[in-house]
């Protein structure tokens, strides 16, 4: 078995983690610590491209992030479902990974597979601590401790539960993005990105940006989490409020 991973970030698409939480991930891999990306499909219902291309783009996008590990579950683009079988090869990874922080697309999404993505993927997290559930031989039952749902895009009238710093990442972030050449070069929209008519890239910064000024700094990902944050030392929080 593998060393755990702290951080694991699973979606639907490759490339929606590098629009999503990139920044995030390459802030937390330049920390030190092991984080894997699962992609649920093989995107090959893009319009733009090729799977095969996209592969390659993915892995150069990997290793601009500096995560551990990439992975593909090759489940059906465009036809993602939240059922047995699909649950029970997302509890195997789940079971030989062991993240820790687990980072899942929002559940409410413009593209169908996004809004799946969510729920197939945390039911998995769950089902994966159930010992008598799809057991496979060498294989410990494990129950990832955190859920975040990365909240970037959304229109929703929620509220981040907390947004990450990544004004010294979000170079990397967008190095990772303008890997997937084949998806974004000359595009004006993208996964739940609405177009404006402004360049994709430019896009992807302004609303990073925003993000950023919510904590009164350049650039930041939004999270959400179901659960309330707790804080040790109320002296220590940031965020000026006057
Ligand atoms: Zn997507």
């Amino acid at each position: 078995m593998s060393e755990p991973l702290d951080v694991l970030a699973i979606a639907a698409h490759r490339d929606d983690v590098e629009l999503t939480c990139g920044g995030t991930l390459a802030k937390v891999a330049r920390a030190g610590h092991r984080v894997g990306i699962v992609d649920l499909t093989q995107g090959e219902m893009g319009t733009r491209g090729s799977a095969e291309r996209r592969a390659a783009e993915a892995e150069r996008a990997a290793r601009t992030l500096g995560v551990a590990l990439r992975t593909n579950m090759g489940f059906p683009d465009a036809h993602l479902a939240n059922d047995d079988a699909s649950r029970a090869a997302i509890v195997n990874v789940l079971r030989e990974l062991r993240p820790r922080v687990v980072i899942l697309p929002f559940p409410i999404g413009r593209h169908p597979d996004h809004r799946i993505a969510s729920e197939v993927a945390r039911d998995a997290c769950y089902l994966a601590g159930l010992a008598k559930y799809a057991p496979v031989a060498g294989a410990e039952p494990h129950r990832p401790f955190k859920i975040l749902y990365a909240l970037a895009y959304r229109e929703d009238p929620v509220k981040p539960s907390f947004v990450v710093d990544i004004s010294d990442t979000f170079e990397t972030k967008m190095a990772a993005i303008r890997c997937y050449a084949s998806q974004f070069d000359g595009a004006l929209a993208a996964g739940e990105i609405f177009p404006t008519g402004q360049d994709l890239y430019e896009l992807i910064r302004v609303q990073s940006a925003h993000y950023g000024s919510l904590i009164r700094r350049p650039y930041g990902e939004p999270f959400f989490t179901h659960e309330t944050v707790a804080v040790d030392d109320i002296l220590a929080l940031g965020v000026q409020s006057l």
